[in-house]
């Protein structure tokens, strides 16, 4: 059984079906999702689909969304982590990438979500993009147990993130053919790799270009076993203990 431990599940691409997507990964040997918030607004929605499909959440403020965080988003986002299928702070972090908001308010959020994850002793999941010093020099700082999401960054910052203990997690990026940086997918410790999709957002090989869904975390599954050469049994029950030992018991499939 596999974890995708990072979906955007309340997106609008998934209205039509989103019953029909949530049971596909079931059938697929996907036994349980995280639904990743955006916003506060994509908080509450989350926790919705969470509690419809037996599903967990995540509450928090994007770095493209950083601009929208006052005290009313912050309230909200601070009574969602308190629910029970709320099980990480985020996504949260840095993108310079598209600079939707402008950087210094990305970081001030960045620092308060990661200050909410210490306080609440909850992982905060991670984005970053073209953005990796300013990641690790606000990571330096802080205490809170880190998921790098849909990792594509230096070495650096992974190297960070393994002397920390946290945990890194690969998306369908590498099932690409543009993706290179197959030592990064082997140096993740075998008790910090996770495995996501980011759906509906990054659809790996062989559907890349369409929509994405939590069902296709099993082609990231099989391309990671490939590059870390071990079994795909093995990338399993690695990846799914250590998404129950992060996010809690109520990620566990079994
Ligand atoms: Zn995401």
């Amino acid at each position: 059984m596999l974890v995708d431990t990072h979906c955007h599940l309340g997106d609008a691409r998934f209205d039509s079906d989103r019953s029909s997507v949530v049971e596909r990964a079931i059938a697929s040997g996907v036994g349980h999702s995280i639904v990743v918030a955006d916003s506060g607004p994509a908080a509450l929605q989350a926790m919705e689909l969470a509690a419809k499909f037996g599903l967990s959440a995540t509450a928090g403020v994007h770095p493209h969304e950083a601009s929208s965080w006052h005290s009313e988003v912050a309230e909200l986002v601070e009574s969602a982590l308190s629910n029970d299928s709320v099980v990480a702070v985020g996504e949260t972090g840095l993108d310079y990438h598209y600079d939707f908001s402008p950087r210094d308010k990305q970081r001030d959020v960045f620092r308060r979500q990661l200050a909410l994850a210490v306080e609440l002793d909850m992982p905060a999941v991670v984005h970053a993009r073209e953005a990796d010093d300013d990641v690790i020099g606000i990571i330096r700082d802080s205490d809170a147990k880190i998921v790098l999401h849909s990792f594509c960054s230096g070495r650096e910052l992974l190297d960070l993130a393994i002397e920390r203990g946290d945990y890194v997690s690969f998306s369908g990026m590498v099932t690409f053919n543009s993706w290179k940086d197959t030592e990064a997918v082997c140096s993740v410790p075998a008790d910090r790799i996770l495995v996501e999709t980011d759906s509906p957002y990054l659809a790996p090989m062989p559907h890349r270009g369409k929509r994405n869904e939590p069902s296709y975390v099993t082609h990231v599954a099989r391309r990671v076993a490939e590059i870390r050469a071990v079994g795909l049994e093995q990338i399993h029950s690695d990846t799914t203990a250590n998404a129950v030992r992060c996010f809690g018991n109520r990620v566990d499939p079994c």
